[in-house]
């Protein structure tokens, strides 16, 4: 598989996870958390899905298209791993991670602390959405939805 089909399935995965959460979230609170604005594309994505919603993202710099830049009170800039501390309680309906960078050995160092950070981010019965895989007891896998490979991007739910 070329990197190009690789991304294609990551980027279909992404928006599949996120439209299937359409919906999913009307008992739940909480704002939704951004962690990785990138581009802003998964970002305008989730304003779409999640009109009425607060989303607050997270990245060590606003680089995003100029149609795609939160507003400057719900961006937080900085490294996620001190800068997300802050929100620890904050009881997101959904929070959505993609700070992979496809190098094992820098992923495994991002692995060391993401767990732990997102299960502290996500509301009871909320969702985690991932990139790289979360092993914390506290985030329950939940079945893909249709159309995504399995192992392609991760969804949890926080018990
Ligand atoms: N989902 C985004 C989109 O659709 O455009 C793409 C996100 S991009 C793959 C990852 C982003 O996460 C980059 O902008 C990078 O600066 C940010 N990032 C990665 N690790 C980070 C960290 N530890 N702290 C802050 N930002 C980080």
């Amino acid at each position: 598989m070329s990197r190009l089909d690789s991304f294609i399935f990551r980027m279909t995965a992404q928006r599949e996870i996120l439209n299937h959460l359409t919906g999913k979230l009307d008992g739940l609170d909480g704002p939704i958390l951004e962690l990785g604005l990138g581009n802003g594309r998964t970002f305008d994505h989730l304003r779409e899905c999640f009109p009425d919603r607060r989303i607050i993202v997270f990245d060590r710099a606003v680089g995003a298209h100029k149609t795609s830049t939160p507003e400057p009170e719900n961006m937080v800039v900085g490294e996620i791993r001190e800068t997300a501390q802050q929100y620890i309680g904050v009881n997101a309906a959904l929070a959505h991670v993609d700070i992979g960078t496809g190098y094992d050995e820098k992923d495994a160092i991002t692995l060391t602390w993401l767990p732990q950070l997102m299960a502290g981010l996500v509301a009871p019965d909320g969702f985690a959405v991932s990139g790289l895989e979360l092993q914390h007891a506290h985030l329950e896998p939940l079945p893909m939805p249709p159309g995504v490979e399995k192992g392609r991007y991760f969804l949890y739910r926080r018990v």
